[in-house]
């Protein structure tokens, strides 16, 4: 069947605005939109019916005129009614503005909807956009059936042409670029027959830097409380935490506060202990700003901020942005990195400094570049997975303070337990600094000094 006939068929039974008849056949033709495709299709159909009702063929002019009022009388195209009154031809000439079948008037409101998603959109800054769409069923089944009836199998979805109109309308007013990969909003039209929401989503802001944990006693991240899972219970005075504070809360909230962001993430790049200082370079971490209102903060500002409040509990350094990938790439890298930690261990039986060195002598000839194998340790094994880890220790230095108390620089690779490599953990890491000197030892005092690429 031609596209002519085609559009014919159509407006016999239905009354479609010219957008919906120009997206039937939106895969016909390009560089054009479907509004001028629908209005040339009725201005060729036009055309096509007009000579053959100049024919001398009877039949053909008898049909000729039956399509001519169809355009003129269902389609109330203008052109067809014209071609009417010239040939002296009564039409009945109805001058309602029906409802499009398919789109019951959404493609006209389209400026409208454009209006409507200025105003949140004026609160934000942003540089890219995507427009998306989630439609009321009733509309996909109404086009759906419609489609099938007429065998219109070179149409375009709603969708995609709702999508791509406002899009354009947008990006122009806006002067913003759309961007369909990741873009900075997403705004969502959940369109019905007679109702139009818009949400924005947001994509999250990712900032990179380096921290320094400069005491003991906090963890990396939020803990809630053990014993009430974060509700809030007598033993937790009602905060829900399980530490009063942590390198996450202590710097999230000034940068959430900038970007106007409601929620927040931190990333680190593995994590120390509670008990453990983060000292030298720091160690890389990525923050997730997620509903982000602003997006251009001052980092260096942020930076400075930050330390100045934080005085001497954590420090910050070397802020850029960075992106959801890097998040990946640090955790994943985290554990593939080498690590130097100052250890102060303590024994408790004396030893002199020549028996000191005597077993310092063995410690560096059993451990370093070797392997030692970790089972995992008892104080965390009620969240891992009990197995062996093998780890290499690069590099120790050792230093004899007094009898009971020596000092320990020791380069490890990632992930190394480091109480566990001097204690021993009951056996389970082995061979262990205890194991070597032949005394029970312990970690009093932990530092990381260096994370190594
Ligand atoms: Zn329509
Ligand atoms: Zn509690």
């Amino acid at each position: 069947m031609s596209i002519f006939s085609k559009t014919i068929e159509i407006y016999k039974d239905y009354y479609i605005c010219p957008d919906c008849l120009g997206r039937m056949f939106a895969l016909l033709g390009t560089h054009t939109t479907n509004l001028e495709r629908g209005n040339s299709l009725l201005l060729t159909s036009t055309l096509e019916y007009h000579q053959k009702y100049l024919s001398s063929d009877n039949e053909s002019q008898k049909e000729a005129l039956v399509n001519l009022k169809t355009l003129a009388e269902n389609a109330r195209f203008i052109p067809s009614r014209k071609v009417l009154e010239n040939e002296g031809i009564v039409y009945s000439n109805q001058n309602d503005k029906p409802q499009c079948y398919l789109c019951e008037g959404i493609f006209s409101k389209i400026d409208q909807y454009v209006k409507k998603s200025l105003e949140p959109l004026s609160k934000i800054e942003f540089n890219s956009l995507l427009v998306g769409t989630s439609l009321d069923p009733h509309i996909i089944n109404k086009e759906d059936n419609f489609k099938s009836k007429f065998s219109l199998l070179e149409s375009e979805s709603f969708k995609n042409h709702f999508n791509r109109v406002i899009g354009r309308k947008l990006t122009k007013k806006l002067n913003k670029a759309t961007e369909f990969n990741n873009p900075e909003v997403t705004i969502i039209f959940s369109i019905g027959y007679n109702s139009c929401e818009i949400e924005l989503v947001l994509k999250p802001l990712f900032i990179y830097g380096r921290y320094n944990k400069l005491i003991r006693g906090i963890p990396q991240t939020h803990w809630d409380c053990r014993n009430c899972k974060g509700r809030g219970c007598e033993e937790c005075n009602y905060s829900g935490k399980q530490y009063l504070t942590s390198v996450e809360e202590l710097i999230n909230p000034i940068f959430m506060m900038h970007a106007k962001s409601t929620s927040s993430k931190f990333h680190g790049a593995g994590r120390e202990d509670i008990d453990v200082r983060m000292l030298g370079d720091g160690r890389p971490f990525i923050l997730e700003l997620k509903d982000p209102q602003v997006r251009s903060l001052d980092l260096l500002k942020m930076e400075k901020k930050t330390n100045k409040k934080m005085k001497k509990k954590v420090k910050i350094s070397g802020l850029r942005y960075s992106d959801k990938n890097e998040v990946i790439s640090i955790k994943q890298s985290a554990e593939n990195t080498r690590k130097i930690y100052r250890a102060l261990c303590q024994i408790s039986e004396t030893i002199s400094k020549v028996e000191f060195l005597e077993r310092y002598e063995e410690l560096l000839k059993k451990m370093e570049n070797n392997y030692i194998k970790q089972k995992t340790p008892l104080r965390v094994s009620h969240r891992r997975a009990n197995k062996v880890r093998e780890k290499k220790v690069y590099k120790i230095e050792g230093s004899y303070i007094k009898s009971t108390l020596f000092e320990f620089k020791i380069e490890v690779q990632g992930g190394t337990y480091v109480k566990e490599l001097i204690h021993g953990d009951e056996g389970r890491t082995t061979p262990s600094f205890a194991e070597i000197f032949k005394i029970p030892m312990k970690c009093r005092e932990l530092d990381v000094i260096k994370i190594l690429q």
